[in-house]
Order: structure tokens, then C-alpha cells, then sequence
């Protein structure tokens, strides 16, 4: 099944004008979708990946610390076993789901919530494996969206064709998919273990299934500076994804990036650089593409850098700061 770009499916009203907002918020698109906030509830389904061969303790990204990027507060000690055996994945899954539900509705009185599969490769397991660890997290709740994690070289026919099977009139569902950065050198160093191309099949792969996809972007990698971002958000757009995450450049404690950085090996970018860098990004992205984040919020005290004045809300408030400075919007630049 194709989808033209052109005639793709605009399930999400994208604001008319720059004045509306600058930029096109994931949050925002969702509140004003469903009529309310809505929140992600990230869970930890015991998939490991393909990039730590040994399973979760082996090294894989040099950025990759051993949670697998899960929410801070779905997060028991000071890492997280994979679980090998299915049905105590399933249980672990609707414990998860429970407490997460729980959490935010007590947190923020939440009422709509979104299935994340965030930790690790959401799709690095047997499609029967998947559907059943899938099929029973939606039977938790009446989640409006499904959300799936994973690397490019988890995705395939079979995988994206159940993942499409999600899809509802009422219940849409996308694919986060790590990218970082489009200079294949670049992915190398950080020992991402897949290069573009294969990147660039399961996207296209995912995009002719019907699914929405968000794509990883880290901002700041060892050896890159602007020119190397703005090739990746050039090559991205391309692409038309329907959403990119936007990461800074955060090195974990016990990471082989932080035996790097102790070294004197490589900088991380400052908040006014890492401010700089997201601006100009957002300059070439086009209105359409949703930003479901611009910084990462690991917490300072498992992180070697940067530390403090990152406050996720902090930062937020800086970017529609300087864009009121710069006078500029999403999209300024779409068009060059
Ligand atoms: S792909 Fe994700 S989970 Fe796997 S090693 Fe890299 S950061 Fe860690």
C-alpha cells in the first residue's frame, strides 16, 4: 500500500499561522485533537535489542545507559532486568500500565492516555510475541493511540503489517524510530549498528503501511556541529516524516560516551548552542511535522552532562522566547 504524501491522511490540525504558536507542539496537536491533555503511558514490554547482542547489560550505543530510555517514574531501581518469559512480560506490562495510569491521573487528574512501548526495541521480538504483549497492553485501558519504539533493523514486512492492525477510526498508532543522525560516520561512532539505508528502508517500509512515524534525532553527537544537523534535518524532510524528537546530547553516567567525555575527548553543547541548534531546525522543518520533544529530562543525578539549568520546562520556555526574539517560526525556511 502506498501513501502519497500529497493525499496522506491529516488526522492532526496543524495551527494556520505562525501566530498561533511557532512551532507545532505534540502536546498541543493532542490537546487539540481529543478536546483534552492528553498522556503517554511509557512502558517497559522486556525487549531487549539487536545493538546489545548479550542482552540488556552488553554495550550497544555509547550513549545507551542500560534503561532503555523508560520514563523516570516507571523505573524500580538502578536498571531493569529483561524478562525472557512471556507471561511475566505481560504481567510486568499491566502493572506498569496500572501504576502509570495511576500515577498520572493522581499527578495531573489525566483522563486520555497513549500505549508507549518506550524501553528498548518495541519491535525486537516474534510478531506472535509482539501480538500478544500488544494486544494485551490495549486490553489494560481504552487508550486513544499506540505508540511503538524501536531501531530500523527491527522493522519489517510482518511486524509493520500488525502494527498497521492496531489502526482504528478512533485509535491511531505511530512508530518512534531512532534515527540520530544522518551521517552514516556519525553512526558509527556512536556504534548504532545500523547505518541510513537501513534506516531509510524501515521508514518507508512503515510510511507505505499507513503508520505515523517520529523520528530520534540527537543534536550534538561527537564530531558534528550545525552543518552535520542541518544535513540530517535536510535529508529528513525529504522524507516528510510526521513527527521528529529532538534530543540534546546527554551522556549517562557509566556510558563508554561518558568514559569519552572524562577523557577530554568531546564536548557536549551548551543550553544557548543546544537552543541555537533547535531553532534552526525548527526554521527548515514544514508546520506539518509535530515535535513530540526538543531536549531530553534525564535526571542530573544519573547524568554526567550536562548538568543543571536544563529543566525540561525551563528550556521550553527559552525556545518560544528567543523564537518571539528572532521573530521566526516553524517552517521559515521549509521552502529552501
Ligand atoms: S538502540 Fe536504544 S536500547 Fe539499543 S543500545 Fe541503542 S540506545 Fe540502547
Amino acid at each position: 500500500m502506498g501513501v502519497n504524501s500529497k493525499t496522506k491522511e491529516k488526522a492532526l490540525s496543524i495551527p494556520e499561522s505562525a501566530d498561533d504558536y511557532p512551532y507545532t507542539s505534540y502536546a498541543r496537536i493532542l490537546k487539540e485533537k481529543y478536546g483534552k491533555r492528553v498522556y503517554r503511558v511509557g512502558v517497559d514490554g522486556g525487549f531487549s535489542c539487536p545493538n546489545r547482542p548479550s542482552g540488556r547489560s552488553s554495550p550497544g550505543c555509547t550513549y545507551c545507559d542500560g534503561f532503555g530510555a523508560l520514563s523516570t517514574y516507571q523505573r524500580d531501581g538502578e536498571g531493569v532486568e529483561e524478562r525472557r518469559n512471556l507471561p511475566s512480560r505481560l504481567e510486568e506490562t499491566e502493572r506498569q500500565i496500572r501504576r502509570g495510569i495511576m500515577f498520572l491521573q493522581h499527578r495531573y487528574k489525566a483522563e486520555f492516555f497513549i500505549l508507549y512501548f518506550q524501553a528498548f526495541s518495541g519491535t525486537f521480538d516474534t510478531p506472535e510475541n509482539l501480538k500478544r504483549l500488544y494486544d494485551h497492553g490495549l486490553s489494560c485501558h481504552p487508550f486513544v493511540e499506540l505508540v511503538v519504539s524501536t531501531r530500523p533493523d527491527c522493522v519489517d514486512e510482518e511486524k509493520a503489517a500488525l502494527l498497521r492492525s492496531y489502526k482504528t477510526a478512533e485509535r491511531d498508532v505511530w512508530v518512534e524510530l531512532g534515527l540520530q543522525s544522518a551521517r552514516d560516520a556519525t553512526l558509527q561512532r556512536i556504534r548504532r549498528g545500523h547505518n541510513r539505508r537501513c534506516f531509510e528502508k524501515a521508514f518507508r517500509l512503515l510510511k507505505d503501511h499507513g503508520l505515523k512515524t517520529a523520528v530520534h534525532l540527537i543534536f550534538g553527537l561527537p564530531g558534528e556541529d550545525w552543518k552535520d544537523i542541518e544535513y540530517t534535518i535536510r535529508y529528513l524532510r525529504d522524507l516528510d516524516p510526521e513527527g521528529v524528537k529532538i534530543h540534546n546530547l546527554h551522556i549517562p553516567a557509566g556510558t563508554a560516551l561518558a568514559e569519552e567525555y572524562l577523557s577530554g575527548e568531546l564536548s557536549v553543547p551548551s543550553l544557548p548552542r543546544h537552543l541555537d541548534y533547535t531553532l534552526k531546525a525548527l526554521e527548515l522543518l514544514p508546520r506539518e511535522v509535530v515535535l513530540l520533544r526538543l531536549t531530553c529530562d534525564t535526571p542530573d543525578n544519573r547524568l554526567v552532562a550536562p548538568r543543571g539549568t536544563w529543566a525540561k520546562a525551563f528550556f521550553y520556555q527559552q525556545v518560544l522566547e528567543e523564537m518571539k526574539r528572532r521573530q521566526t517560526y516553524q517552517g521559515r525556511l521549509a521552502g529552501q
